[in-house]
């Protein structure tokens, strides 16, 4: 399922939640032993927005990231994110879009960043934990591998250059593998930016603000980016992105 699908599924659930609001408070209030990342599920979405549920467990990336990162990052930054939208957008002609037509509509105009920042930094992050799964890594599908071959030379190249922009991007931002035209490429993007306002379509991101890293590995971002690459990424995912 692309991003796009999701949003609209994600956006289903956050009426869902809206109309459920009461019951899925009772839910949260009677769970006191929840994580923050379950409680941050079970709390109602005020807005047409919601948070997406993680495709794995809050553990399931130990050790390469641990549950106090995705608890923060998934639970408090990635929320905090939804949260912002769904104020910003209130009782505005974006309210009824889906998440990546607000980023289209928003991206470039000076008088909307504050709710491209939130849609963008949504959309993103929906991406990420979908770029990840547990024991990832390894040999991407056939067909992936060969347009990597095509356009980097080798699977390795192609991680390297992955690898490269990691740690090339100053300051917050994303590393992407993306199609541009009928090429594979590698990009960077700063803070909340994406390869869709240039016209790519993405397959993979890696998050490199230091929320992603900084509990796990202070700032070696470099140790975070290759054990990403080697232990958790996944190919499958870019892979149907192809589609
Ligand atoms: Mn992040």
């Amino acid at each position: 399922m692309s991003p796009i699908d999701r949003d609209e599924s994600s956006r289903f659930v956050g009426r869902r939640h809206f109309l459920l609001g009461a019951a899925g408070l009772a839910v949260a209030t009677g769970l006191g032993g929840l994580s923050r990342v379950a409680r941050a599920q079970a709390a109602p979405a005020a807005g047409p927005f919601s948070l997406m549920k993680l495709p794995y467990a809050d553990n399931a990336l130990d050790p390469v990231i641990s549950s106090n990162t995705i608890g923060f990052h998934y639970g408090k930054h990635h929320k905090g994110y939804v949260d912002n939208l769904n104020k910003l957008v209130a009782g505005t002609d974006l309210a009824d879009k889906s998440l990546a037509k607000v980023v289209a509509a928003t991206a470039g105009n000076a008088e909307k960043v504050a709710i491209f920042n939130n849609a963008a930094q949504v959309w993103n992050h929906d991406f990420y934990w979908m770029s990840l799964k547990p024991g990832g890594g390894g040999e991407p599908p056939a067909e992936l591998a060969k347009l990597m071959e095509a356009s980097f030379g080798s699977v390795a190249a192609c991680k390297d250059e992955l690898k490269k922009a990691a740690l090339g991007q100053f300051g917050s931002g994303w590393a992407w593998l993306a199609m541009d035209g009928g090429k594979l490429v590698v990009v960077k993007t700063g803070n909340a930016d994406n390869p869709t306002t240039k016209g790519m379509k993405p397959l993979l991101t890696i998050d490199v603000w230091e929320h992603a890293y900084y509990l796990d590995y202070q700032n070696k971002r470099a140790d975070y980016v290759q054990a990403v690459l080697d232990k958790l990424v996944n190919w499958g995912f870019a892979a149907k992105n192809l589609a």
